[in-house]
């Protein structure tokens, strides 16, 4: 093992290096702070679709019917993402004291920012376009995390940007990174966060219990990991206080015509009234596969070819929250689920329209989890908890009244912690 980690010198610890943790690392080495990056996952090669991540893929319930995906590997759940993007709103986090303007347009002059043009989508999604048009959906291209000089021979999973890129760079920055480190709590002395202790894995079975230290601790972890830390650290406030999750779902049908090949699902949509969002549900051959088998739908999952998809997706309002035993739970209020049998009936016209036949639903699941760890609520403007020198900065600090993806706010969101961390460490 490095042999800093016995000299309790470092200026930051970061707990998860999803694109919230990976951002913070690279901004602080670049300022040449001493980090330390703990990391759960073990480092496998990214590859495209849940099967190849599958030892580090993991699934989180968060209602009776509803559950969360996410990836245990340095970059996060950026590995299996579909790198659809919007930008956040800068008053929104204005109102709750964090100005990101300055980060928001340095991030988007440094990240791979996209609109694909034609020729980089499929047949069904082109078609699904002239359907959803002809019903009178405002069907737009999204901008996309997409690197398309990459892209001289169409679609390739390489062409996304992930965070372990942003990881890399930490590293070669000057930062340590020390993957099978699963942190466990926050070590805490009067009100003041001065390590974590973490399991590291050693092998297939063995494991020990390490304690480090620094200056300043951030958990980066993801919206369903964080709170459970700081809960066993003792922030109990976390405990029940509501999250949101953006129930979705897809409709799948079959059409004749020109097949598909591998495309950038998500790559076009329209957000209709009462906050519904229908979006192109037409992936890569590995995805679909993948997708099929978890749905049971094993005859579908070879004929991707012919499968024309639009997902269904809503931002519901906070609820629920993470229960005593460390598990997630919610119920999806009457009018959510008004919500999704209307986007279901919109879904289901366009694919009709676009002559899809025997339409399929598939499960629901929860788009994406956040609100856990609020700010106002549970951090001040710094992202920092009740106790000092702790700060968050993942998914869970994503108010549910931003509207876009959340990766390029996460990576705002870690430039603008760095910043404020780099003055004062
Ligand atoms: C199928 C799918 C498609 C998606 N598509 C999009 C999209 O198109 N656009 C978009 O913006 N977002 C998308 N997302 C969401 C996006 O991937 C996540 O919102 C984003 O990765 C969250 O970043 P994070 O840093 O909060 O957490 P994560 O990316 O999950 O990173 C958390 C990291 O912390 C590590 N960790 C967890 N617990 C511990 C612990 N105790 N100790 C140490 N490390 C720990 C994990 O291994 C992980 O590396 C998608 C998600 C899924 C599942």
């Amino acid at each position: 093992m490095d042999d800093r980690l016995n000299s309790k010198e470092f200026d930051a610890i970061i707990v998860g290096s999803g694109p919230g943790g990976a951002t913070v690392a690279r901004e602080l080495s670049k300022r040449k702070k001493k980090v330390l990056i703990l990391e759960r996952g073990g480092s496998v090669p990214l590859k495209e679709g849940f099967l190849p991540n599958e030892s580090n893929f993991n699934v989180v319930p968060v209602s009776d019917d509803l559950a969360t995906a996410r990836v245990f590997t340095p970059g996060g759940t950026t590995a299996i993402y579909f790198a659809v993007t919007g930008f956040p709103s800068v008053e929104t986090f204005l109102s709750m004291g964090v100005d990101i303007s300055k980060e928001l347009d340095e991030t988007k002059k440094e990240l791979p920012l996209a609109i694909l043009p034609d020729e980089l989508l499929g047949a069904q999604t082109i078609k699904l376009r002239e359907s959803a048009t002809e019903l009178g959906y405002a069907w737009k291209k999204n901008p996309m995390l997409v690197d398309i000089s990459k892209c001289p021979f169409g679609y390739t999973y390489d062409a996304k940007w992930n965070a372990r890129s942003y990881l890399q760079q930490a590293v070669e920055g000057g930062a340590t990174l020390i993957t099978q480190a699963r942190v466990l709590k926050v070590l805490v002395e009067k009100g003041r966060a001065i390590g974590v202790e973490y399991k590291l894995k050693n092998g297939k079975t063995e494991s020990e219990i390490l304690q480090v230290f620094a200056t300043r601790i951030i958990l980066a972890a993801g919206a369903s990991a964080s709170p459970i830390i700081l809960r066993d650290s003792g922030i109990k406030s976390v405990v029940n206080s509501g999250f949101y999750c953006c129930p979705s779902f897809a409709l799948f049908g079959m059409i004749s015509g020109p097949g598909a090949g591998d495309t950038f699902i998500g790559s076009m949509g329209a957000e209709c009234e009462d906050g519904i969002a229908l979006g192109d549900a037409n992936p890569a051959r590995n995805v679909y596969r993948m997708f099929m088998f978890g749905n049971r739908r094993f005859a579908r999952a070879f004929f991707h070819s012919k499968s024309i998809g639009v997902a269904v997706k809503i931002m519901e309002g906070l609820g629920g929250g993470l229960q005593e035993d460390g598990r997630y739970y919610k119920r999806l209020e009457k009018e959510d689920l008004k919500k999704l049998e209307k986007g279901e009936e919109a879904a289901r016209r366009i694919i009709q329209n676009a002559g899809g036949k025997r339409i399929f639903k598939s499960r629901m699941s929860a788009g994406q989890m956040g609100g856990t760890i609020r700010i106002k609520k549970h951090l001040d403007e710094n992202l920092q908890t009740e106790y000092s020198n702790l700060h968050v900065c993942d998914g869970a600090v994503i108010p549910e009244n931003v509207k876009v993806p959340p990766t390029l706010t996460l990576v705002c969101l870690g430039k603008y912690l760095a910043n404020h961390l780099s003055h004062i460490l």
